[in-house]
């Protein structure tokens, strides 16, 4: 007997087979440092928690205050009857945080570029006329996927290259009606970040829009205001993607920028006209982060610190760290069976941290990804290099 879900099975079949199955763990307490991981409580690096704010109480306390104030659910789309005065004021103060004219909340990072991209460049169905977006070769699933949903031409340019986008822009511009960089902000594979500067004097030249998504810069970068305030262009942006589920801790999306481009992205968005608001208490805990990070700058340097620390311990076990210039630590070990043999060991040993391979990462550079924290102590960080050693010897990654 076939049934119409057969190639589902064989699908599944062949992952496992093929070790590309997922395996997905189960959290049995709140996201920190320690972590109780399929019933283990091990050290964790593996969460983008980046200042620990997940489980903060002073959030915690705002999200529960917004439930008693405003209930569990706004009940409508933003544009019918979902936007709550909370929602008002944690756009005022994202914008504020970000240094901006005006932001846009959304229900995740993700949604954000589902809900901006399409609005700004697309395709004219009767005319046939289209945009063009130019992409970084690395960029974020959720930018590639907005970027096809916007029906604009996608052209990629080589990764943080900006003479590359400046050649891309040259050869295709003028084929196109208008044209849109978009850039991740930090890659959070190898933990680089882009050429911000000089993509955004390029895009100048051409009178191109810009766009930067900053999950992983956001509470890391330029003391926590993330990678435009790290380069000093504030305000430059036409548009500024961020999330409140990476360094903030809680979730949600903001799409940040000049007037003008949010306030006809807010009219235009599909996820702001079709899908409903953010939560009061998302909402309430997000604006609780924000006012957060802005006032604790010492999180920000404690990040940095246990970061530098943990990426120099590595590298004297004499293992490459990549080129990371971010609290996201890889350490390089290429073979993918390595890593995640690695990765399962660390587990064993009581350290939670994720190995990447291929399709990821490109093939041959298979590593295990850590995310350092600010919740870190440094009594975690020595016994978390400790066992990254004890590991490394016993797979003779080292002698
Ligand atoms: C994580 C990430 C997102 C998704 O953010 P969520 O709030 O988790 O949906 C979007 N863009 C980039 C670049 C990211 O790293």
């Amino acid at each position: 007997m076939t049934d119409k879900l057969d190639f589902m099975r064989e699908e599944l079949e062949a992952a496992k087979a093929e070790k590309r199955y997922i395996n997905i763990r189960t959290m049995d307490s709140p996201a920190d440092a320690w972590m109780v991981v399929d019933g283990e409580k091990v050290l964790n690096f593996c969460t983008n928690n980046y200042l620990g704010l997940a489980n903060h109480p002073k959030i915690k306390a705002a999200a529960k205050a917004a439930v008693d104030e405003w209930g569990v659910g706004p009940g409508a789309v933003r544009t019918i009857a979902g936007t709550q005065r909370l929602h008002i004021e944690c756009e005022e103060r994202l914008a504020a945080f970000k240094q901006v004219d005006a932001a846009l909340l959304v229900q995740s990072g993700f949604c954000a570029n589902q809900a901006a991209i399409a609005p700004l460049v697309g395709r004219n169905r009767e005319t046939g006329e289209q945009d063009v977006i130019f992409s970084d070769r690395l960029n974020h699933a959720s930018i590639i996927d907005g970027a096809r949903l916007s029906g604009a031409k996608i052209i990629v340019y080589e990764h943080c290259d900006a003479a590359d986008l400046e050649a891309q822009i040259k050869e295709h511009l003028s084929n196109y009606r208008r044209g849109l960089v978009i850039t991740d902000g930090v890659f959070s594979m190898d933990g680089d970040v882009a050429p911000l500067d000089e993509l955004y004097e390029v895009a100048a030249r051409y009178d191109v829009m810009t766009m930067v998504d900053d999950a992983h810069g956001e509470g890391v970068l330029g003391n926590g205001r993330g990678i435009v305030a790290h380069f000093g262009l504030e305000g430059k942006f036409d548009v500024e993607i961020g999330t409140l589920s990476k360094a903030f801790g809680v979730m949600g999306g903001v799409i940040a920028g000049k007037d003008v481009a949010v306030e006809y992205i807010r009219q235009k968005a599909r996820p702001n006209l079709f899908s409903s608001a953010l939560t009061p208490a998302d909402t309430a805990a997000c604006m609780a982060a924000v006012d957060y990070v802005e006032r604790h700058p010492e999180l920000v340097e404690k990040l940095w610190a246990n970061a530098e620390y943990f990426k120099a311990g590595i590298q004297e076990l004499g293992i490459d760290t990549g080129h990371t210039e971010t609290p996201i630590v890889p350490v390089m070990l290429g073979d993918v069976k390595l890593a995640k043999a690695f990765s399962a060991k660390l587990f064993e040993y009581g350290v939670f941290a994720m190995a990447l391979g291929f399709p990821t990462v490109p093939k041959g550079k298979a590593r295990i990804r850590v995310m350092n924290t600010a919740a870190h102590t440094q009594e975690d960080l020595d016994k978390g290099l400790e066992i990254f050693e004890k590991v490394a010897r016993e797979l003779d990654v080292i002698q």
